[in-house]
This record gives structure tokens, sequence and C-alpha cells, in this order.
């Protein structure tokens, strides 16, 4: 891992109307890097990534990518700095194939990239197999893999994983936790967001716990993995 910084959240505010959900958080995720954003519900997890990703502006506080300011810049436009965001719930257009629903990952660019999607089909065989059936027949774990191959063919040298894990069986998120890992030694830089504290600390190199809109903990993950205050809040122990 390098040390150079990718993305610099600073003293970033997110506010609903007069609901601050963010209150001023600092974070760092370095090129090379899986970075793991932990916390409990309500906790600021989404708020982070959307703001990251230009679905909302910070109200106080900077944004930078590469040092540049990128608060204020739209999400559509943030693809072409090289964001990609696979939301929570793994939105894909449900009545488009598997191929479609890749080919609108690559929209930034004026034509689909075949090598790119050839790689999207050797991480995820299942999706090479099913590349002709509609997205909304596929298990969710499968729309998972669809809605992570899509953000990919944007070519992300930052991606934005929120909960990639929810609400799959055990097995599929051991799968999907090591694809990300993958991508990850193929060269994207990760930030992760994740209920699933283990798993993903397991995964990070470093991680950040949000607590009510602020950084209540961060550091290596290891150490986050072996600090006792984690495990009784997070890892189900103590
Ligand atoms: P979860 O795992 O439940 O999604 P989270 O850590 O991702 O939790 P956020 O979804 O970012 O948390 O929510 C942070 C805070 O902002 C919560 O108090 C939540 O109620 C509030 N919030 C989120 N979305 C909105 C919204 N659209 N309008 C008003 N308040 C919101």
């Amino acid at each position: 891992t390098s040390e150079e910084t990718l993305l610099e959240l600073k003293s970033m505010r997110v506010f609903y109307g007069a609901i601050e959900a963010i209150k001023g958080i600092d974070l760092t995720v370095r090129k090379g890097e899986i970075v793991a954003l932990l916390g409990g519900n309500g906790a600021g997890k989404t708020t982070t990534l959307r703001t990251v990703s230009g679905m909302l502006q910070p109200r106080h506080g900077e944004v930078l990518l590469r040092g540049e300011r990128i608060d204020g810049i739209k999400s559509h436009e943030l693809v072409r700095f090289g964001i990609g965001h696979v939301p929570e719930g793994r939105r894909v257009f449900s009545t488009m194939t598997v191929r479609e629903n890749l080919e609108m990952g690559a929209y930034r660019f004026s034509s689909v990239d075949m090598a790119e999607m050839d790689r999207v089909f050797t991480l995820f065989p299942r999706l090479a197999e099913r590349r002709s059936q509609q997205a909304g027949t596929l298990s969710g774990g499968e729309q998972q893999m669809l809605a992570i191959g899509r953000a990919l063919m944007g070519k992300p040298e930052l991606l934005l994983l929120d909960e990639p894990s929810m609400g799959l069986a055990p097995l599929i998120v051991q799968q999907i936790f090591e694809i990300i890992e993958e991508i990850n030694k193929q060269g994207t830089t990760v930030l992760l967001v994740e209920q699933n504290a283990t798993q993903a600390l397991g995964l990070a190199n470093r991680g950040y716990v949000l607590e009510t809109g602020e950084v209540a903990m961060s550091g290596p993950a290891t150490d986050l993995l072996a600090d006792n205050r984690i495990r009784a809040a997070y890892l189900g122990e103590g």
C-alpha cells in the first residue's frame, strides 16, 4: 500500500433539513487500501457514502479526491473522476439483461470496453452464465454481483460499496468478500460500508467506527478487531 491519499473528508457535516446526520468527520482513504466504515443503524454510513459520491452535499467541511475539492460536483460527473458507487439495496435495472446492465455501467465512455466486460465476467462467472437473463430474475447474491460489476464497468479508481452483504446467505457473503479482495488486488481502492464488522475488518487495512454521525474509533483493522470496546459493541461479544 502506497501512502498516497486518494480520498479525504475534512470536518464534513451533512444535514437532512435541520437534522445533522454527519457531525464533522475526518476520514482518509489511501490509494490501494480497503477501508471499512462500520457502525450501527443510523450511524451515518450511508450518508457518508452518498456525500462522497455527490448525491448529497456537505453543509460544512470538504471532500477531496487526490487533493482536489469534489464537494459540490454532482454524482453523474463524479463517475468521470473515477468514483464508482454501489448503493444500498443493489438497484439493478430489473427488466434489462445482465449484459445490458453492465453496458449501462460504461455510460461515461463512448463505447463499451469488451476487455472490461470480460474482466467482470471472469470475476463473476455466474454473471457470464446468465448474461442474457433479465436482472430481476437473478438471486439476491447475483444481483449484488451485478451491481458491483456494473460499477466496475465505469473503471473506478475508488469503489464505494454500501453493505454488499445485506440480506445474503453466509456462503454468498463469503464469495462476495473474496471478490472484493480480488478487485482491490487488481488495483481498485475500496471504501466498504458494513454492519458485518468482523468480516469487513478481516478484509480491510483500516477501519472507522461511526456513532451518531461522529467517528468514535479508527485505526488499523487488526487493532480494531482486537479492541474490547469494538468486540463488545459490534462483534457480538462482551
Ligand atoms: P443504516 O445501516 O441503517 O442504513 P447508516 O449508518 O447508513 O444506517 P444513515 O442511513 O446514513 O445511517 O442515517 C444517518 C442518520 O440520518 C439517521 O439518523 C437517519 O435517520 C438520518 N437520515 C437518513 N436518511 C434521511 C433522510 N432522507 N431524511 C432525514 N433523515 C435521514
